[in-house]
């Protein structure tokens, strides 16, 4: 049985991956003046002493978008910097403890098997009730100075209005959150998502546009690392979606029901219903 604790990583040489119970992840990066979060988990535990455990200096919060699972440790933290695309869309989610216990109920069997851990994770979410944060705005191509460090906004809309990465030049990493990682979501809406998926393939197509920058991603979910080479397997899969050469399958797996299609190291739920 795995430990109910959360997994810190050093995947490079200043920066961490905390693993949210591998329901999802957050990163911190140190530079020589700041740090940099760059996402929060979705609310169990207090993320500001997870912080200090690693670094003094003052940092920065980062979100690559406004979806519980990545907003919901915002409750132990001063402020943060969010695009206002996702204003809506983190104040429906944000600190709900019934959502996050429900969040945790539907994940743990897909990303955190075992005896009891649902349980476990379920009683350690406060019941207590917390104001929506406060945020600055961020916008495309805003950069946040570490100290011999620059981190760099790219606004990606498509899994979410206010999506976005982050590079990391000096240690050729994007932060890639929802927008590229193992399995991408796009949301089913009544008219379709025709047009959500035209603007995610045009956001994958500007981080494509600045490869020769960068060589992994750390993502939101899943395994920290990834070779870049995924971000062309959504571009061409995308492509091939809205071409019409792609066709994807309804398919069911765990608690998510959609039309999926992959190719390569990507796979694209680009009608998912849940
Ligand atoms: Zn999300
Ligand atoms: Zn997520």
């Amino acid at each position: 049985m795995k430990p109910i604790r959360k997994e810190v990583t050093q995947i490079a040489e200043n920066t961490w991956l905390i693993s949210d119970y591998y329901l999802d992840n957050y990163y911190l990066l140190t530079g020589d003046k700041k740090g940099a979060l760059i996402d929060t988990g979705c609310g169990i535990g207090n993320v500001t002493d997870e912080v200090k455990e690693i670094t003094d200096l003052p940092v920065e919060v980062l979100l690559t978008h406004g979806h519980l699972d990545h907003c919901g440790g915002m409750f132990s933290l001063k402020s943060c910097h969010m695009h206002p695309g996702d204003e809506e869309i983190a104040r429906e989610h944000y600190y709900k403890p019934n959502l996050i216990k429900w969040f945790i109920e539907t994940r743990v069997p897909v990303r955190f098997p075992g005896e009891g851990h649902a349980e476990a994770l379920k009683a350690m979410v406060s019941m207590k009730h917390h104001p929506f944060f406060s945020y600055k705005p961020i916008e495309d191509g805003d950069t946040w100075d570490l100290g011999g460090r620059i981190l760099e906004a790219i606004h990606t809309p498509g899994h979410s209005a206010g999506s976005v990465c982050f590079l990391d030049r000096k240690n050729r990493i994007l932060f890639s959150g929802n927008t590229v990682n193992k399995g991408i979501i796009i949301i089913n809406k009544p008219e379709g998502t025709e047009k959500d998926l035209a603007v995610y393939r045009d956001s994958i197509s500007k981080i494509w546009a600045r490869r020769d920058e960068f060589d992994y991603l750390a993502i939101g979910h899943d395994g920290g690392l990834i070779d870049k080479g995924i971000v062309k397997d959504y571009l061409d899969l995308a492509n091939g979606i809205l071409e019409g050469s792609i066709v994807g399958q309804y398919e069911e797996a765990g608690i998510r029901k959609g039309v999926v299609a992959r190719l390569g190291a990507a796979e694209l739920w680009y009608r998912c219903d849940a």
